[in-house]
C-alpha cells in the first residue's frame, strides 16, 4: 500500500513560474507585455532595446505615467492591477488587466523597474531576481517607466532549449511592435537590436484614418497605402474600420492581414475565413490581399480570455462580426469601381528602366517579321475594309448592349476625358492603347472582357435573368466519373445559370441549352472546367460561392478570346463597358485589366524629368 501524499499549498515563486510559462513563451511575449503595460500607462513614445534577440537584455522605456513608490512595490505581486477597478471581467478597456505579467517575468529573469511619476523628485528603482526582490532604491529617470529584463529564462533552463538565434528572435518582437504599431500611430515606437535601429517609427499627427493610413505606409509599404481603399461601417454595436489592398493588390499569403479587436492584434481562423469569403470573387485561389482592420465590439461582447497570449477571440456573435466584416469589405471594393492598382504602372516603369528591354533596333526587326503592329486610325471611316463585326464576339454588340450606331467626331473627343480614354490602337490581337487626359492606358481585352460577362452574369443571375440559348445540336460530352458526378449532382444550380445538361448513359451527359451571353463556345472544355473547379474545391465552399465560381468558369470560356481583332468602336465600346461595370479594374482571378502609364510615367522612362 502506498501512503497518501500530503497536498501541499505551491509557494508564490513557483505559481508565478508556472503562470510565465503561459505568458512567456519567448522574448517577442515579454515584449509584447511590457509594450501594453507602457501604452496603457498613457505613454506617447515607446523605446525598445534588445541583446541577442532579447535573450540577454529586454528593455523597454516609455514616458508614461509612471508608478508611485508604493505601487513599484506592488507592480510585482501575483494579481495586483491598477486596471480593474471595479471587479468587472467584462469590461475591460486596459490592455492588461490580469495582473499576471510582471510577477511572470520576475520569477524567471532579472528585472530592473525604473520609474517617476510628475510629482516626484526623483525616480524609484526596483531589482527582482528570479522572484526575489532586493530593495527600493532611488534612481535618476525622467517621467515615464524603463523596465529592464536580463538573462531571460535564467531561472528555468528548460525552457531556454525552445528559443530560437537571436535574429528570429528579433524579428519575432519586430513583428509584434509592428502589429501594436499598427493599431496605435499616435504613438511613436522605436527598436534597436544594438547594431541596428529596426524600428523607427514617430508618432503620427492628424485625425484617426489619416494618422493610419501614414502608419501603415510605413510598416506595410507606399504600395499598399497607395492602392487601398478605406473600410468604415458600424453595425448594432460593432464597428468595423481600416484599410484594405485592391484586389490587384495580392499575395501568395495571408501573412499581410492584420486584425485588432478592440485594439489587441489578434490572428484569427473566423476572420482569416470571412477575409477569404470577402474576396473570394476577385481573387483566384492561391491569392491573399492585404489588410488592417479594427474591429471594435462592446467589451462585454468578446472574451479575449480564451488564450493568455490572448492571440484569439471569441465573439459573443459570431456571425453578426464576419457578416459585417464581408458586406464591408465587398462595399468597400464596389466603392472603388473599375480601379486597379496604381503601383502596376510604376512596377512596368521600373522593369523597363532597369534595363529589361531589347534594343530598339530588335523590336522594330521582330514586329515587322511577325506584321503584329495594327493600327487603327481614330475616324470610324477609316475601319479596315477586312474587317467585319461578326468577327467579333456577337455578345458584345448583342447582350451587352453595344449600339453600333455611328460615333460622331464629339464623342470621340469626350471620350479623352473618360478614365480609360479613346482607343486608338490594338496590339498583338489583345492590347487596347488609349489615349487618356494626361497619359495612355493599355487594356488586356482578355481579361476585361472575361470581368465584364462575369459582372453581366452575376447581375442577370441576381436578378433571375440568364437567357439561355438552345443547341441546333445538343453536345454530347463524356466525363470522367468524378466529373460526372459533380456535374450530374449540380444540374439544378447549372440550370439557374443557364447551362441545362442531362444524364446520357455512362458517364456522359448531353447539354441542351447554354446562357447565350457567352456565344459560340468551347462547350465540352467548359462542362470539364466546372466538373474540375467543382472537385477542387470540394463540397466544403458555400453555393454562393460555388455559383460565383461557375460564373468565373462560364465568363472565362465565354470572353473575347486574346487574337480577336477589335475595331475602333468595338475597342471603345469595351473601354466604356469597363467604366461602367464595378470591379472591371480586374479579371477573376486578381489580375489586373488595364495598367495607366501617365505621361509623367512616360517622361521618365525618356529621362525628360
Ligand atoms: P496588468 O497590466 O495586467 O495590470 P502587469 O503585471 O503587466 O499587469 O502590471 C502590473 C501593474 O504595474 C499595472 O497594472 C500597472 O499599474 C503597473 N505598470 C506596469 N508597467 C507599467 C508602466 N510601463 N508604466 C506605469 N505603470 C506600469
Ligand atoms: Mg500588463
Amino acid at each position: 500500500m502506498t501512503v497518501a501524499p500530503n497536498i501541499r499549498v505551491l509557494p508564490d515563486n513557483l505559481v508565478n513560474q508556472i503562470a510565465a510559462g503561459e505568458v512567456v513563451e519567448r522574448p517577442s511575449s515579454v515584449v509584447k507585455e511590457l509594450v501594453e503595460n507602457s501604452i496603457d500607462a498613457g505613454a506617447t513614445k515607446i523605446e525598445i532595446t534588445l541583446i541577442d534577440g532579447g535573450k540577454s537584455l529586454i528593455s523597454v522605456l516609455d514616458n508614461g505615467h509612471g508608478m508611485t513608490q508604493d505601487n513599484l512595490a506592488k507592480c510585482i505581486e501575483r494579481h495586483a492591477t491598477s486596471k480593474l477597478k471595479d471587479d468587472d471581467l467584462f469590461n475591460v478597456s486596459f490592455m492588461g488587466f490580469r495582473g499576471e505579467a510582471l510577477p511572470s517575468i520576475s520569477s524567471i529573469a532579472r528585472v530592473n523597474i525604473t520609474t517617476r511619476t510628475k510629482d516626484d523628485e526623483n525616480a524609484w528603482e526596483l531589482v527582482v531576481e528570479g522572484g526575489v526582490r532586493k530593495d527600493i532604491k532611488p534612481a535618476k529617470l525622467n517621467q515615464g517607466t524603463k523596465i529592464e529584463v536580463r538573462d531571460l529564462f535564467f531561472a528555468t533552463p528548460a525552457r531556454l532549449k525552445f528559443l530560437k538565434q537571436s535574429s528570429t528572435e528579433t524579428s519575432k518582437c519586430v513583428d509584434i511592435i509592428n502589429r501594436i504599431a499598427m493599431a496605435n500611430p499616435e504613438i511613436g515606437f522605436f527598436l534597436d537590436d544594438g547594431v541596428k535601429k529596426k524600428i523607427a517609427l514617430n508618432a503620427e499627427q492628424g485625425e484617426l484614418f489619416d494618422a493610419h493610413k501614414k502608419r501603415l505606409a510605413k510598416i506595410m509599404g507606399k504600395d499598399f497605402a497607395e492602392n487601398s481603399i478605406l473600410v468604415n461601417q458600424k453595425r448594432e454595436n460593432v464597428k468595423i474600420y481600416g484599410h484594405i489592398s485592391l484586389p490587384t493588390l495580392n499575395k501568395n499569403n495571408s501573412l499581410s492581414q492584420y486584425f485588432f479587436v478592440n485594439g489587441r492584434p489578434v490572428r484569427d481562423k473566423l476572420l482569416l475565413g470571412a477575409m477569404r469569403g470577402a474576396y473570394n470573387e476577385f481573387l483566384a485561389g492561391g491569392r491573399h490581399p492585404y489588410a488592417c482592420l479594427f474591429i471594435d465590439v462592446e467589451p462585454i461582447d468578446v472574451d479575449v480570455n480564451v488564450h493568455p497570449a490572448k492571440a484569439e477571440v471569441r465573439f459573443r456573435n459570431n456571425q453578426l462580426v464576419t457578416g459585417l466584416l464581408v458586406s464591408s469589405i465587398r462595399n468597400a471594393i464596389n466603392s472603388a469601381g473599375h480601379l486597379a492598382s496604381n503601383s502596376l504602372s510604376s512596377n512596368a516603369i521600373d522593369y523597363i528602366a532597369k534595363g529589361n528591354n531589347p534594343p530598339m533596333q530588335m523590336q522594330l526587326e521582330e514586329n515587322q517579321q511577325a506584321g503584329n503592329f495594327q493600327y487603327q486610325s481614330q475616324t470610324p471611316k477609316s475601319y479596315r475594309s477586312d474587317l467585319e463585326l461578326n468577327d467579333y464576339m456577337p455578345e458584345l454588340r448583342d447582350n451587352v448592349s453595344v449600339k453600333t450606331e455611328s460615333i460622331s467626331e464629339s464623342v470621340i473627343q469626350d471620350d479623352f476625358d473618360k478614365p480609360l480614354g479613346l482607343a486608338k490602337a490594338q496590339y498583338h490581337k489583345n492590347y487596347i492603347i488609349a489615349q487618356t487626359q494626361d497619359g495612355i492606358t493599355i487594356v488586356d481585352q482578355h481579361a476585361a472582357h472575361e470581368r465584364l460577362v462575369y459582372e453581366d452574369m452575376k447581375k442577370n443571375f441576381e436578378a433571375n435573368k440568364i437567357q439561355r440559348q438552345m443547341l441546333l445540336i445538343p453536345e454530347v460530352v463524356e466525363l470522367d466519373a468524378v466529373q460526372f458526378d459533380y456535374i450530374i449532382n449540380s444540374a439544378s444550380d447549372l440550370e439557374k445559370l443557364g447551362l441545362i445538361i442531362e444524364e446520357f448513359g455512362d458517364s456522359t451527359i448531353i447539354v441542351r441549352e447554354i446562357p447565350s451571353l457567352i456565344g459560340d463556345t468551347d462547350i465540352k472544355g467548359l462542362v470539364k472546367s466546372i466538373a474540375d473547379d467543382m472537385a477542387e474545391h470540394g463540397t466544403q465552399i458555400s453555393l454562393s460561392d460555388k455559383i460565383h465560381n461557375i460564373i468565373a468558369t462560364i465568363s472565362c470560356h465565354g470572353s473575347v478570346r486574346s487574337g480577336r481583332v477589335l475595331n475602333f468602336e468595338e475597342m471603345n465600346k469595351l473601354l466604356r463597358d469597363m467604366e461602367a461595370t464595378p470591379h472591371s479594374g480586374q479579371c477573376n482571378h486578381g489580375r489586373p485589366t488595364y495598367v495607366e502609364l501617365k505621361l509623367a510615367d512616360i517622361e521618365k522612362l525618356f529621362s525628360r524629368t
